[in-house]
């Protein structure tokens, strides 16, 4: 007989939608400021990859707020590839979101990457991420768990669906629940994209776990050109929002320009989402439909 998923994933039960004895779980909503991530509005999360000026976040958030986003992103601590790339703003950048936060009312979502800064990103940030090269830093996400803070939890650039779920399973052992699955790309034989986006593997998460899923289409393209289009997968494989890289003068970013949307393209992308996102409110109400006729059936 096939394995079931229960069966498959048994070493992360809390992360699955159904248990072992079939029985289905809730879907999580992650409550943010005045809204959820996984209930039924698509939450567009975007921003520049770094914070690096007063100027650049203050513009970028208000542009982005205007255009339908919920969610301001923007690091402030950075992993880098090259030990001599820009690192970050730090404190700085943090205030600097803060501010943005306080002129727009954007939530905010940033990076933090050591157990030891999660006070102080937890004290600024509404959502903290957890980067993909520190998914399995164990400790790390412990801290974060702990700090009771909604998580972004990027899926490791090597990390395999069991991995990722192994991941999540820490964080509601450590007590949070509020955890968000991100696809950023994974690392293929294919070296023409930065990475491989995942889109089979964003249907699976969002078939077999209860918890929101987020498509980032900036980390897995690596190129501004395919981005539009990854965000359309995103949509259509099931993700419950997107994190997109924006700003205001891509060419002149201090990290990951060649991926990052200037304003047009940003709204253009937006416009082109549209449809895509209404159908799938279509989809999700043809769904509660039917799942309310059958309990009905049942009850
Ligand atoms: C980022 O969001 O800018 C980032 C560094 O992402 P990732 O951890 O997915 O590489
Ligand atoms: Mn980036």
């Amino acid at each position: 007989m096939r394995e079931t998923w229960p069966e498959r994933f048994a070493e992360t039960p809390d992360v699955l939608i159904d248990d072992h004895r079939g029985a289905r779980r809730e879907r999580t909503l992650v409550p943010v400021r005045d809204f959820a991530i996984g209930g039924g509005e698509f939450i567009v999360m975007a921003g520049p990859c770094s914070v690096e000026t007063e100027r650049q976040i203050l513009a970028t958030a208000e542009h982005v707020r205007r255009s339908g986003a919920r969610i301001l992103r923007g690091g402030a601590f950075k992993p880098r590839t090259s030990p001599y790339s820009f690192h970050g703003l730090g404190l700085e950048g943090l205030k600097l979101l803060a501010k943005a936060r306080e002129e727009t009312g954007l939530a905010v979502v940033t990076e933090v990457m050591s157990e030891c800064d999660v006070p102080m990103v937890a004290e600024y940030a509404d959502i903290l991420q957890i980067g993909s090269r520190s998914m399995e830093n164990y400790s790390l996400l412990e801290a974060a768990a702990q700090s009771g803070r909604p998580m972004l939890l990027k899926r490791g650039m090597v990390a395999t669906m069991g991995d990722f779920l192994r991941s999540a399973q820490l964080v509601l052992d450590n007590g949070n629940s509020k955890v968000i699955l991100c696809e950023r790309g994974i690392r293929t034989f294919e070296t023409t994209m930065r990475n491989t986006f995942d889109a089979a593997g964003m249907a699976l998460l969002k078939q077999i776990t209860h918890l929101p899923v987020i498509a980032d289409p900036s980390h897995a393209a690596g190129n501004r050109e395919l981005v539009p289009g990854l965000a359309r997968i995103g949509v259509a494989a099931g993700a419950d929002g997107l994190i997109v890289e924006v700003h205001p003068d891509p060419d002149r970013a201090w990290s990951d320009g060649e991926q990052s949307l200037d304003f047009q393209e940003f709204d253009a992308m937006m416009d082109d989402l549209a449809p895509w996102i209404a159908l799938r409110e279509r989809g999700r109400d043809r769904r509660h439909a039917a799942e309310a006729q059958a309990l009905e059936a049942v009850g």
